[in-house]
């Protein structure tokens, strides 16, 4: 796999760009909330990274009404940053949780059914965090809403550099 340095800031900004005609379609309103002082880059394939970050704001967009709401934020502690994808759409049941991930696997829900996915979005996403030595959680709560966070490790040599 190829390794470079990833802006993070630009990653997210650039994302909500994109799927802002898929928001604006579904009327869901996306918004980015860029919460570090300095761009923050990561080691990996920005190609693998860009489709992640993409499929699960493009799951939050589609698994949420009318009306709602999708925030992607970038955040950073010690020596990971933090992306979350929080949206206020359908939710996912517990029972559920930890089959998302799974190949071809949707919710037997009218909502997932009729918008015909193929249930590999999040086994891609998953597969991609792995590759990055990252982690993928989910919180979700039925009717109100989820939120995907994803963990990356830093390339701390690119991290904030004021002294160069
Ligand atoms: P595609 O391959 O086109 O992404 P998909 O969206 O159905 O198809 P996944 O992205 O893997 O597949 O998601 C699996 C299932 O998890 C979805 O069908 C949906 O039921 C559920 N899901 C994923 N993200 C959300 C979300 N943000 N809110 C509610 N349900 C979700
Ligand atoms: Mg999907």
């Amino acid at each position: 796999m190829q390794q470079q340095p990833c802006c993070l800031n630009d990653l997210v900004n650039d994302l909500v760009e994109e799927l802002e005609e898929l928001a604006l379609a579904a009327e869901v309103m996306l918004t980015s909330d860029i919460r570090v002082s300095g761009p923050l880059y990561v080691i990996g394939n920005s190609e693998q990274l860009y489709r992640l970050v993409s499929n699960l704001i493009a799951n939050a967009i589609q698994y949420t009404r009318a009306g709602g709401q999708v925030t992607v934020t970038l955040t950073v502690n010690d020596n990971h940053a933090a992306i979350d994808i929080q949206d206020t759409g359908i939710g996912i049941a517990p029972e559920e949780l930890h089959r998302i991930f799974d190949r071809f696997y949707r919710v037997n829900s009218d909502r997932s059914r009729t918008s015909g996915g193929s249930g590999l979005g999040l086994a891609i996403a998953s597969a991609i965090v792995k590759a990055h030595r990252g982690s993928l959680q989910v919180q979700s709560k039925l009717g109100k809403g989820s939120t995907f966070t994803i963990r990356l490790p830093l390339g701390v040599s690119f991290y904030q550099r004021t002294d160069l």
